[in-house]
């Protein structure tokens, strides 16, 4: 396990280790399964398996299940090893600018503690607001001790800029937070050097969540697209996060859709930003905004007058829908995805903005002749970012399971 605040381990894994991460990520992704068939699957020979199993079984990782016999089957019925729902449990924790969630999942994805704070961290001083993060994940931490469940290490998902590497978040202009020592602050108000945390941005979280259990399970390339106070976008192409060459990417926000545009607050003028942000939509929908409403309820209250048939609700979303739907097949000509999510507000507000936005994807995309893009809507609302950071750390267990240490017995 490396230092508080330093990212899970960089050194090449062993052949055996590497080997010890096949066999899990095969039953993780395939269910349960018997030894041979395993051995079958992967390549490696049946002592080999027999010998990783035992050792996955003694991290805690992997337990054994009888198989089912078949009626009228003569003998003893095998053995079969799948993923264990007790044990390991990966930290998932989000900050943004109205809320902050923790939640930690078993080794099957499946959430088995969660806490959501309301609260507004627009120019909060980060040491404050990740002591508060730390007191809500201590507090998680406990729930899954009741159940058995040890905490292996934790990401946390921002909404700006971030060194992945650095554990830095180096912009986040909605929170007013400029170079913040994310991980290294978290780490220190968790005062716990056994739990590695990593830090990465909420819209390439979001969309790798979708990738593993939403709505583009299943897909390769993906594109998720999220607009609670910005427009967020994060890219999946080959089943991974795509970061850039600095790991910057994903700023759909600020793709030009207005020439003569109204100035955006990046500097630039007519980013998208300036018509489908949620600040635009509510201008132009003439909803007045009471300072300190969480950005959740403004949607609601868009949504709200949409359905009421209200005319400049329906004007702003019908203009702003457009204006993603041209953003978003600038996106589909570069990256040719399978399917595009819309998240966050966008999915609340979806029956407005999905018709323009498949109208333009129909026009605009050079290849809409031969392959319908899909665009889908997000399932699994506010705890996206949190469920992909917590996705991540299964994914480091996956990849080498020897680094986790067996839990205590
Ligand atoms: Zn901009």
């Amino acid at each position: 396990m490396t230092a508080v605040g330093a990212v899970p381990p960089v050194e090449p894994p062993s052949a055996r280790r590497t080997s010890l991460g096949t066999v899990l990520r095969h039953v993780a992704d395939h269910g349960r399964g018997s030894r041979a068939a395993i051995a079958g699957a992967t390549g490696l020979n049946k002592s080999t398996v027999s010998n990783l199993v035992a050792v996955l079984i003694e991290l805690g990782l992997l337990r054994e299940v009888p198989a089912e016999a078949p009626p009228r089957a003569v003998g003893r019925p095998g053995r079969l090893v799948e993923l264990r729902d007790g044990g390991v449990a990966a930290l998932g924790l989000e900050v943004n600018v109205d809320y902050r969630a923790v939640l930690a999942t078993d080794l099957t994805g499946r959430v088995r503690a969660r806490s959501l704070v309301e609260e507004d961290h627009r120019g909060a001083d980060p040491e404050t607001v990740l002591a508060a993060l730390a007191d809500q994940t201590r507090d998680v931490i406990t729930d899954l001790a009741r159940q058995g469940l040890r905490p292996v290490a934790a990401a946390v998902a921002v909404p700006g800029l971030v060194d992945v590497a650095a554990g830095r978040l180096m912009l986040a202009p909605n929170l007013r937070w400029r170079d913040a020592p994310v991980a290294e602050l978290l780490g220190a108000a968790l005062g716990a050097p056994e739990l590695p945390v990593r830090v990465d941005n909420e819209a390439n979280l979001a969309a790798y969540a979708e990738l593993r259990d939403g709505a583009g399970r299943g897909c390769s390339h993906l594109v998720h697209v999220s607009g609670q106070i910005g427009v967020g976008a994060g890219l999946i192409v080959d089943g991974r996060i795509f970061r850039g060459a600095s790991g910057f990417g994903g700023e759909l926000g600020h793709i030009t859709v207005d020439l003569d545009g109204l100035p955006c607050a990046c500097g630039s003028r007519g980013c998208l930003e300036t018509v489908v942000g949620q600040e635009a939509l509510l201008a132009r929908a003439h909803v007045s905004v009471p300072p300190g409403v969480p950005s959740r309820r403004l949607t609601q209250t868009l949504a709200r007058q949409a359905r009421a048939g209200d005319a400049r609700t329906l004007n702003a979303l019908r203009a702003g829908g457009k204006a993603l739907g041209v953003a978003l097949a600038t996106v589909a000509n570069l990256f040719d995805p399978d399917v595009i999510v819309l998240g966050g507000a966008y999915a609340e507000l979806s029956p407005w903005l999905v018709p323009p936005v498949r109208s333009e994807l129909r026009g605009r995309v050079i290849a809409a002749r031969w392959s319908t893009i899909d665009v889908a809507v997000s399932a699994l609302g506010q705890e996206a970012s949190a469920l992909g950071a917590a996705a991540l750390i299964v994914d480091d267990v996956l990849a080498d399971p020897a680094a986790m240490r067996a839990p205590a017995a």
